[in-house]
């Protein structure tokens, strides 16, 4: 592994000026949570509105929010239950437990996710694996359910779990959004909300946590139908890494535009390539290098029960490597599908023909009389399984052998016959298909401070694009003196009122609070000095360039509008 260089810079920054630190510190820390504290919460609220603005905002995508904790019958219907779990191995001399899939990956360098119990026990053993904190001997591994359990209320029976991801409920509340999307497919769901997972040895700070936030959009759309907006993004080239390459060995990236990966069967659905182009942009707009992502495909042993394919979008940071920041997965009607059944409730959607289709359908029309006379009691029973059945296969078995058995007994031509009749169908009854984006917002947060931490020789410049900036502007007296002062804070004032995340500092000398500035990020400094006093202009400062224009200090407010919706570049910001 690399030094662990860049993530001791970025987190020494985090903690001494507020992004993020180890939560429960007065108490020795607990690894896999962490506090954001003011700078990282703003940013957080960023991270959010652009997701939103990018991926909801109009685009026929209604966001909801429901509950954190879910009573059991919604993990064992979405199969969490049974699958969501992963092996870990113990220390037999000091009881350390860990992910054994992860202990395998940092000693031999490569992924062992989608191996079994068995093979991992014997790779560890032929690997002479021990505890890397003590070289005490590793157990045999076993899985470890990752959700967290609780109870709902006093009773003990009434079990409940942390949800490990929001889509669940979504799902349930499939039926009421389809009401509001007026009945009408595709749409899509998002949520923004924390997701648990018990995390079993989390050691990688805010890329690994027990509780994270996650941005997640469940697309309803019929199978039948492609995606209608795959022309939006199909010239987007993605690096791929196919499973069917990583079957071979190969772990390269192949580039293809979307619209070739999705023609040429790499991508399997069109929505599904169409989401991995807007994650790749929604990326490249938060300042991570196209060179530096890749969509990696997992394996079907990698997969998680409910999809039919998976690509991690990952991004390349400097001491975790490839790192899986959004998981995008085909999830088929699998969800509904399981819900459906667990719940007793129709959670199909509906689709019109353009007009009615009359349709020829085979009947079957039992010989009542000699089904009774033939079968006495049990001729209800029999009477209700051959009507529960399907015509074609009763015509077709006593076609083929003479007979069709229903409980045990023979039904021949004698008790049956058919008719075909015509009838009249208004439309088509289907459950929908899913596919999911799914972001870590931690991960991305993270991510976006490693490739705008910068070095101006020996000072930190936080190259933050502009629109996630936490703090948009700060305002500083040239010096300390009481004209100045109140001319820089009746500034400050009215960028607040403007609706701008500005701050005033007035404590140090100047080259200090540029560099607290720099330091943090914040892309404009407004310098008040002597010369503001007499011809009302103040000076802006660009953190990247340190470049300098002078503006007319009522404009400011103004000026800085543009800048930070897009419209106005730097120099911008001086002309008249
Ligand atoms: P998954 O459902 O496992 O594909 O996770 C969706 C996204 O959640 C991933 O792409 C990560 O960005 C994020 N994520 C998953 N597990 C964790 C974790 N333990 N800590 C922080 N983020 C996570």
């Amino acid at each position: 592994m690399a030094s662990k260089g860049k993530y001791e810079a970025i987190s020494e920054l985090a903690r001494r000026r507020g992004f993020f630190w180890q939560s429960f510190e007065i108490y020795g820390g607990m690894g896999g949570f962490i506090d954001l504290g003011p700078l990282g919460t703003k940013l957080k609220h960023r991270l959010e509105d652009s997701w939103r603005d990018f991926f909801v905002k109009g685009g026929g995508i209604y966001e909801i929010s429901t509950p954190i904790i879910n009573p059991k019958i919604v993990f064992q219907a979405s199969g969490h239950l049974d699958s969501f779990k992963d092996p870990m191995v113990e220390c037999q001399r000091c009881g350390r437990k860990y992910r054994a899939d992860h202990l395998l990956e940092e000693a031999a360098g490569a992924k062992f996710e989608a191996m079994g119990l068995e093979a991992i026990d014997a790779e560890i053993e032929a690997r002479n694996l021990a505890c890397p904190e003590c070289g005490g001997r590793l157990s045999k591994s076993r899985y470890f359910l990752t959700m967290f359990e609780t109870t709902i209320g006093p009773y003990s029976e009434a079990i409940g779990y942390a949800r490990p991801e929001t889509a669940q409920g979504i799902f349930i509340d499939f039926k009421r959004l389809y009401e509001i999307a007026r009945g009408k497919l595709p749409f899509g769901v998002a949520q923004i909300g924390r997701a648990l997972r018990n995390e079993i040895s989390p050691r990688q700070g805010p890329i690994r946590l027990r509780e994270f936030t996650l941005m997640e959009i469940e697309f309803f759309f019929d199978p039948e139908e492609g995606c209608g907006a795959l022309e939006e993004v199909e010239d987007e080239v993605l690096r791929l890494v196919p499973a069917s390459l990583r079957e071979k060995g190969i772990e390269e990236p192949i580039e293809k535009s979307v619209g070739e990966a999705v023609r040429e069967g790499i991508i399997i659905n069109g929505w599904l390539g169409f989401f991995m182009a807007k994650s790749k942009e929604f990326m490249r707009g938060l300042g991570i290098p196209e060179d530096r992502q890749k969509f990696h495909e997992k394996l079907p042993g990698e997969r998680a029960h409910y999809s039919a394919q998976t690509f991690d979008h990952e991004v390349l940071l400097e001491d975790w490597g490839w790192v899986e920041i959004a998981g995008h997965a085909y999830r088929t009607d699998y969800d509904l599908s399981r819900h459906s059944a667990f719940s007793g409730q129709e959670l199909r959607a509906f689709k019109a023909y353009e007009k009615p289709r009359v349709e020829r359908v085979l009947k079957i029309v039992p010989n009542e009389a000699r089904i009774r006379e033939e079968f006495g009691e049990k001729h209800k029973a029999i009477l209700e399984a051959l009507m529960g059945a399907r015509p074609e296969d009763v015509k077709g078995s006593i076609e083929a052998k003479g007979y069709f058995e229903a409980l045990g007994e023979r039904i021949g031509p004698e008790h049956v016959s058919f008719r075909t009749v015509e009838v009249k169908e208004t439309g088509r009854r289907f459950i929908p298909h899913v596919v999911e984006p799914s972001f870590g917002l931690e991960r991305i947060m993270y991510a976006v401070l490693e490739y705008s931490y910068s070095k101006k020789g020996d000072r930190i410049v936080l190259r933050l694009p502009r629109r996630i900036a936490p703090i948009q502007a700060v305002v500083l007296p040239l010096v300390n003196r009481g004209d100045l002062e109140a001319k820089a804070k009746s500034i400050w004032r009215a960028l607040l009122e403007a609706g701008l995340d500005a701050e005033y500092d007035d404590s140090g000398s100047i080259g200090r609070r540029y560099a607290r500035a720099d330091e943090i990020g914040v892309p404009i400094a407004i310098t008040v000095d002597q010369r503001s006093l007499i011809d009302d202009t103040v000076t802006l400062r660009e953190r990247d360039s340190w470049r300098q224009i002078r503006v007319r200090a009522d404009e400011v407010p103004a000026r800085l509008r543009g800048y930070f919706s897009g419209d106005l570049d730097f120099e911008g910001m001086g002309g008249s």
